[in-house]
């Protein structure tokens, strides 16, 4: 087997990693040498006893772990995590935004309170968690950072309307950071797996529940926490496939002042909807440069005079 990828002296962070994909994260990135926080929620006596195990399990076999039970809601528990991990190693090299939760009821049904929980745990959960790393990736010019996205802020999922917006703030999140770390050797990614775990019991048949397993998904993100990682993709893995989600615009049209209305762009329709000359574009203002210069075409106008 190649283990040429070895995260020997980095140190990662892996939120809501006592079961579930989170525990088969913080396993995949110890294996290969990376001294592992694996934080995950305590009960009421504070005893995070999930986390424990997983942390036991990397001692286990021979690697260095250090248990957090921070709810990545609370900023400063996150802090006090960072800073714990700091006063022992001395660096955070890779953090993994993981945890998560489901209120899954239809819009019609959802109580605001339920939308509200699940937005903070994902989206503000994860900023919580990269802003207390964020500073110390810049003072060390490198930091891998990977979001847990979903195939439903992706795509949709009926009944998910709160996990598919909070899914689909890790992709707009990834696309600002990985602006704002480029110069600092900072990669930024998404992860979208499907695997058989406790949030998607019952939701898959038993078959499927096994082939989708946690570990089938992890090696996705020892290779989106390892040095030669891309960065602003969005890896979608379960079951052994990879693959990447991309986000195209089609080329569109322009439409001159007289014919510039709803009806015209009825007309239009098809044009603005076909594929063919579609493009990724790598930041907000390749899109304001691209529709000025389409408008400045169409109306005969040289912007550089
Ligand atoms: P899981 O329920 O087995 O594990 C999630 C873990 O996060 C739990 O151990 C939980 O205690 C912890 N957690 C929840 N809230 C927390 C908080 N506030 N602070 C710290 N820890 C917290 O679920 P999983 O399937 O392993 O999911 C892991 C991630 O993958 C989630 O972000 C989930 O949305 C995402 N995801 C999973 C699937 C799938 O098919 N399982 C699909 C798409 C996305």
């Amino acid at each position: 087997m190649n283990m040429s990828i070895r995260l020997d002296d980095q140190v990662a962070i892996v939120t809501g990693a006592g079961r579930g994909l989170g525990r088969s994260h913080a396993l995949a990135l110890a294996a290969r040498g990376a001294k592992v926080v694996v934080n995950d929620l305590a009960d009421a006596d504070g005893y995070a006893a999930d986390a424990q195990a997983v942390a036991a399990e990397i001692s286990a076999a021979g690697g260095e772990a250090l248990v957090h039970s921070a709810n990545v809601t609370d900023h400063s528990q996150v802090e006090d995590m960072v800073t714990k991990a700091m006063d022992q190693w001395n660096r955070v090299d890779i953090l993994i935004n993981n945890a998560g939760i489901l209120r899954d009821k239809t819009f019609a049904k959802m109580p605001l309170d339920d939308f509200r929980l699940v937005i903070d745990v994902h989206l503000m959960g994860s900023v919580n968690c990269t802003k207390a790393v964020w500073e110390i990736m810049r003072q060390q010019s490198y930091g891998r950072i990977v979001f847990t996205s979903s195939s439903t802020g992706l795509y949709g999922n009926f009944g998910q309307a709160n996990y598919g917006a909070a899914k689909m703030a890790m992709v707009g999140l990834m696309n600002a950071l990985h602006l704002e770390g480029e110069k600092y050797n900072i990669h930024v990614n998404c992860l979208a797996p499907v695997a058989g775990t406790a949030m998607t019991d019952g939701l898959m048949p038993d078959k499927v529940f096994e082939l989708l397993s946690p570990e089938s998904v992890s090696p996705g993100i020892v290779f989106l926490a390892a040095p030669g990682a891309p960065s602003r993709k969005v890896l979608c893995a379960g079951g052994g496939s990879f693959a990447l989600y991309k986000g195209f615009e089609t080329d569109g049209v322009n439409l001159l002042p007289d014919n510039l209305t709803a009806d015209g762009i009825a007309d239009a329709w098809d044009a603005i909807d076909n594929e063919l000359g579609m493009r990724q574009l790598q930041r907000g203002s390749d899109q304001t440069a691209k529709l000025a210069l389409k408008s400045a075409e169409n109306l005969g106008i040289d912007l550089a005079r």
